[in-house]
């Protein structure tokens, strides 16, 4: 911490106001449930970003990364949706919506750094969006509860960046506790606090971060949100959460792609329950074929999956890991296994070693303990 108070000070030539943290996120469980108002299981990693940020009187905005050298200078009233290009479009966009909210905010110096590395499923865009909408929210006097945040952070992605996601990373982000998977109903909001202790129990959630090139990311996500929305107006429901009975649905449905993506987006919140279930009674293990199954969902139903996440994915598993699948919006990114700590290794160097066969980019493998949400650092 005090390394970014003198990186914002060599860089603004005076100290930060306050410095504010907001982890990346890993979803346990729960993939492409979250814009169909259905049921998530993510924790908040150790891997955080900050934003050490100052007002300035002068209706200015000041951005800056530490980890891109694109930097940012406008007025305040400048940013609208769609104009701002890059990563600034993160932090000018959470500006912009706490003032399309009423708050009143001035300008801006911001500094950010992060340990989150980014594109790769980990969610640094939402850290980005809820630290920034935290730091000036709070420097402007407007008091937002964490779940608010989310809400506002949200809104910086869909309405201002123009990426239609939902609400499953910032909540993450802003609402997960050490110790804990965050269980969240996406349609209440409601949120459970589920004891999940992997060490404890003798087990490692390993994260693998395939380093895969994104392909065709955002379009297709956009895609399968619409071919979800359709096929509920096609069911008479509200959303995809409200399909009771699976094999009529399966039967009234017109088209083989929309039977997959339904089938998809039910069994992801049966397998959430019953994952839920099981960290609620202490019986982590039983949840690693659950992974396993949502992985075989994506990857087979919801086509969302790369030749690299399947090659972690069948490396870990054929390596003993008790389940892995998946995780974030897909086509690249990351994938997590459940793991028991003491064949943390041997799933390692399989992954490594299926890699190089295959001539893939070296991937990253780390070890993720459920870590605390976003909070102001400093004062
Ligand atoms: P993810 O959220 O999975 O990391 P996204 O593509 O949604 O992937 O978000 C990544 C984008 O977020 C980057 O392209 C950049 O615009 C922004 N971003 C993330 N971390 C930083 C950072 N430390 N500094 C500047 N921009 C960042
Ligand atoms: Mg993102």
């Amino acid at each position: 911490m005090d390394d970014v108070t003198t990186a914002f000070h060599s860089a603004f030539g005076y100290g930060p106001e306050g410095v504010w943290t907001a982890p990346g996120r890993i979803n346990l469980i729960g993939e492409h449930t979250d814009y169909n108002d259905g049921f998530v299981l993510p924790f908040a990693l150790p891997h955080a970003l900050t934003a050490s940020a100052a007002r300035r009187t002068d209706g200015r905005v000041r951005l800056l990364s530490r980890q891109s050298p694109e930097e940012y200078a406008a007025p305040l009233g400048d940013p609208v949706p769609g104009a701002v290009r890059g990563w600034a479009a993160y932090p000018a966009g959470a500006l912009w919506v706490l003032r399309d909210e009423g708050h009143e905010v001035d300008g801006l110096d911001l500094l950010v750094d992060s340990t989150i590395p980014s594109g790769a499923g980990l969610s640094s865009s939402a850290a980005l969006s809820c630290a920034t909408v935290m730091a000036a929210a709070s420097l402007y006097g407007a008091d937002l509860a964490p779940g608010e945040v989310a809400r506002l952070a949200q809104r910086v992605e869909n309405d201002f960046v123009g990426m239609p996601c939902g609400i499953l990373d910032q909540s993450a982000s802003m609402l997960s506790t050490e110790g804990h998977a965050l269980f969240m109903d996406t349609r209440t909001l409601e949120t459970e606090q589920v004891p999940f202790d992997p060490s404890a129990q003798g087990l490692t959630v390993l994260v693998v971060d395939t380093r895969a090139p994104h392909r065709h990311v955002d379009g297709a996500y956009a895609e399968r949100r619409r071919s979800c929305e359709e096929a509920a107006r096609v069911l008479g429901v509200a959303a995809l959460r409200d399909v009771t009975d699976l094999p009529s649905a399966l039967a009234a449905l017109p088209d083989d792609v929309s039977r997959r993506r339904v089938r998809h987006v039910v069994t992801e919140n049966e397998r959430v329950l019953r994952s839920v279930d099981l960290l609620r009674s202490g019986r982590t293990r039983e949840v690693g074929p659950l992974l396993t199954a949502s992985h075989a969902s994506l990857r087979d139903d919801y086509e969302v999956s790369v030749p690299e996440v399947d090659t972690a994915v069948d490396s870990l598993l054929a390596a003993g890991a008790l389940g892995a699948r998946i995780t974030g919006g897909g086509f690249g990114g990351c994938v997590v296994a459940l793991v028991e700590s003491g064949r943390v290794e041997d799933c390692g160097k399989a992954v490594l070693e299926a890699y190089r066969e295959r001539g893939f980019e070296e991937p990253a493998v780390f070890g993720a303990l459920p870590s605390e949400g976003a909070r102001r650092l400093h004062p």
